[in-house]
């Protein structure tokens, strides 16, 4: 079966109702019928049916033994680390998303757990980097903001070799683009507040395991340190996934031209999107990914902060805030919003510019979206040309 057929009847119907929407579990507990004997479900934090169809879903959207929900992304990643312990390193993708950065700098350091940054995009250095200590590679692709692409299969040679665990966050590729344990990682995790969830409305992480055995660990931890996802929320993740391929191919189709146009024009410096082929990790975004996603970023010709500034405040159908992947366009300004607690030269090393404009291409028309761009810039431009 193809992608989306299959992920629309994994889904179940409903056994007791037949209803074909999946049923919401509001409940803290179940009736036993002696001690310890019940239906498979004894307390809502160890398990609740709602939550385990979006478990279920989850392990089959990225070919794993087992998924779990948790209350944020963020969580997910909380999850994966608890694996470790204390004198274990963690060797990372440089341009990490900032809140792993700062869960693994400022909670888990003074735990013990040490962690180094590596470009990712380059195998010598990730062989280079690992050491006696280092027991887990994490790893992003498509990373934020910059897009950069690591070689997944080549990393999980690495790591298989060394006996180190991979975990790849999956958030910006999304399962229906590339699947990681295909590629030889051991674990994903999802920010599902992004493209699983799709419509900006919930905050929500998964992760899913290659094994059993580490799936066991994982659901210990889930259990044992309690962030789980509630049932509305693993509700509306389901459904957002029914439409998960549908709405990737259009975001991805819509990114593509707004990526071109921005190329084309006479404002803007370097666009980041694996899409296109002047990116530098383009090929290994067509090995690894079916689709290249809605995220794009780009910086001026002119590196003005004010400018830039002008740009994201100018649109009308991109929103300026944080987060990506829901229906709607949203625009932001890394440098004064997701990466302020960066250092500028740090912040710098990795391309992310003053001027550099991350954008959520949303699933509104190509052709409006173009031309709201297209509107921003002339303005911010008039008005930076008034003031100068
Ligand atoms: C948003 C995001 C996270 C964190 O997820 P939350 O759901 O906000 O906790 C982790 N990784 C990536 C790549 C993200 O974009």
């Amino acid at each position: 079966m193809n992608t989306s057929t299959n992920i629309l009847h994994s889904i179940p119907v409903d056994e007791l109702t037949g209803s074909i929407a999946v049923p919401i579990y509001q409940t803290s507990t179940f009736v036993q019928q002696s001690p310890g004997v019940h239906k498979g479900f004894d307390y809502a934090r160890s398990n609740n049916p709602t939550r385990k169809v979006l478990e279920d879903l989850a392990a089959k959207l990225e070919n794993g033994a087992s998924g779990f929900a948790f209350a944020s992304g963020l969580a997910a990643i909380d999850a994966v680390v608890k694996l470790l312990k204390s004198g274990d390193e963690i060797l990372a993708v440089d341009d990490i998303y900032g809140g792993a950065f700062r869960l693994f700098t400022q909670v888990y350091e003074k735990f013990g757990i040490n962690v180094r940054y590596v470009d990712t995009s380059d195998l010598k250095q990730v062989s280079a980097a690992i050491n006696p200590r280092t027991k887990l590679i994490w790893l992003e692709s498509p990373t934020n903001p910059t897009l950069k692409v690591s070689d997944i299969a080549g990393i999980a040679e690495i790591a298989k070799e060394k006996h180190l665990l991979l975990c790849v966050d999956n958030t910006f590729a999304s399962p229906v683009s590339q699947q990681p344990l295909n590629l030889g990682a051991d674990l994903v995790i999802h920010s599902a507040t992004k493209y699983l969830s799709g419509h900006s409305d919930l905050i929500a992480g998964l992760v899913i395991t290659k094994t059993k055995e580490l799936g066991a660990k994982i659901k210990f931890i889930q259990n044992a340190s309690g962030s789980i996802l509630g049932p509305f929320d693993s509700w509306l993740v389901i459904r957002g996934i029914e439409t998960l391929e549908l709405r990737v191919k259009q975001h991805s189709l819509n990114a593509q031209k707004v990526a071109k146009y921005l190329q084309q024009h006479q404002l803007v410096k370097t666009v980041y999107y694996p899409g296109l082929t002047s990116h530098a990790n383009h090929k290994v975004a067509c090995r690894q990914q079916h689709y290249f996603g809605g995220v794009i970023a780009f910086d001026l010709k002119e590196d003005d902060a004010l400018l830039a500034e002008k740009i994201v405040s100018s649109t009308g159908l991109f929103k300026l805030a944080e987060s990506l992947g829901g229906a709607k366009s949203l625009i932001c300004l890394p440098a004064e919003m997701t990466h302020k607690s960066i250092p500028r030269e740090k912040r710098y090393s990795s391309g992310v510019k003053d001027s550099l404009i991350r954008l959520s291409v949303g699933l509104e028309h190509a052709d409006d979206l173009i031309q709201d761009l297209e509107k921003a810039l002339q303005k911010a431009y008039k008005t930076s040309l008034f003031t100068a």
